[in-house]
Order: structure tokens, then C-alpha cells, then sequence
């Protein structure tokens, strides 16, 4: 568990995204490239999701791992 949840408010205004909704029966896996939020180079199961941004054209998906998919959706 990543404690310090700065790294999610760097990766949503990097992004420009306030939220994303995962992708619609998507399914957790391995990824080796891990999470793009965590971004720290380590495999980990991730699930795909939308980024949901101020500019609807700009959608874009990413892998993120369940920890990071909690904290963007619900807070700490
Ligand atoms: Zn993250
Ligand atoms: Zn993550």
C-alpha cells in the first residue's frame, strides 16, 4: 500500500482527468508494465479504465491497479 496518495493527484492533472469508470467488462490481470498511476515499474494486476476528462474528446484508457482505482473513485 502506497501511503503517501499525492502520486494520484499528480497523475489525474498530468492527465487532466478528474475521475475515470472502468472499462465495461473488463477484468483484472498481470500486467508486466504494472499500474500507469503507480507508475512504478513493477508488474501488478490492473484493470482497464476510461479516464473521464473536462474535454470529452480527450478520453484515453489506462491500466490501474486496484489500489489506485479505489483512491481516484472514493478518496483515502
Ligand atoms: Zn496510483
Ligand atoms: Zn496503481
Amino acid at each position: 500500500m502506497n501511503n503517501n496518495d499525492d502520486h494520484i493527484d499528480r497523475f489525474m492533472s498530468r492527465e487532466n482527468i478528474y475521475s475515470v469508470s472502468i472499462v465495461d467488462d473488463a477484468e483484472p490481470g498481470f500486467s508486466y508494465q504494472g499500474c500507469e498511476c503507480c507508475n512504478d515499474s513493477l508488474g501488478n494486476n490492473v484493470t482497464d479504465c476510461t479516464g473521464i476528462s473536462n474535454d470529452k474528446d480527450n478520453s484515453h484508457e489506462y491500466a490501474l491497479c486496484n489500489e489506485c482505482i479505489y483512491s481516484i473513485l472514493y478518496g483515502e
